[in-house]
């Protein structure tokens, strides 16, 4: 049993100079257990792959531990909501009503963390200055004008969120809309479906970016995978 204290030990140094603050400290997760229905799916790509824009340390604790933490505690959640443990994760939080009551919270909190990052991952490429494209970029022209109308309406969705949660550029009534959802609400939850989130948790960005939260929103440009978003957008609207 490793002590609390031990393990605050453990972070400070591993986040070597940076200043951690209670609120990251908060945020910051225990060992992932592997064991469960739902499993922590592999990044895909390595640590720093995304350099300079998001920093390889911030990757390796955002998916191995945070993302980690969430799918362990949605396991245990899922134990108290029998027959559950049989349906996939977006099904789940579609459907959210339907779950016990006695775990709904902890379901919608910590599914919602494992559906968020397991698209997050795959959203990411280094890609500087990418712009959509495809029919996704047609679509963006056409919704919101063009693609800095767009970005500045996303942006100030994320700079703008208060606490923790997440931008999302969805797919809802056949139209993109760009909403702010807190903690770790996705579109799903209200019928829409999700395309393209950004984290703006501080355990997202802290240790680069500090308080600084537009210097992250303005970097995030740099590793949108459009390509694979384009595809997501294809399959959504067909
Ligand atoms: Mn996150």
């Amino acid at each position: 049993m490793i002590s609390r204290r031990t393990a605050l030990r453990n972070l400070l140094l591993t986040t070597g100079a940076v200043t951690v603050t209670p609120a990251l400290l908060a945020q910051v997760a225990p060992p992932p257990e592997q064991e469960g229905v739902f499993k922590l799916p592999a990044l895909g790509y390595d640590y720093d792959a995304l350099e300079p824009h998001i920093d390889a340390e911030t990757m390796k604790l955002h998916h191995d531990k945070h993302h980690a933490a969430y799918v362990a505690k949605l396991n245990q959640a899922i134990t108290k909501a029998p027959g559950f443990e049989k349906k996939s994760i977006e099904e789940i939080l579609a459907n959210l009503d339907s779950v016990p009551e006695e775990v709904r919270k902890e379901i919608r909190n910590q599914g919602g963390g494992h559906a968020n990052h397991s698209l997050f991952w795959q959203t990411l490429k280094k890609n500087e200055d990418g712009k959509p494209v495809g029919d996704l970029a047609k679509e963006i022209t056409k919704a919101f004008g063009s693609y800095d109308d767009f970005w500045k309406l996303y942006s100030d969705a994320a700079l703008k969120l208060f606490g923790s949660g997440w931008a999302w550029l969805a797919w809802r009534d056949k139209k993109l809309v760009i909403e702010a959802a807190p903690n770790q609400d996705s579109p799903l939850m209200s019928g829409g479906q999700p395309i393209l989130g950004l984290d703006v948790w501080e355990h997202a960005y802290y240790l680069k970016y500090q308080n600084r939260r537009a210097d992250y929103i303005k970097a995030f440009q740099n590793v949108i995978n459009w390509e694979f978003l384009n595809e997501r957008f294809n399959k959504l609207a067909a």
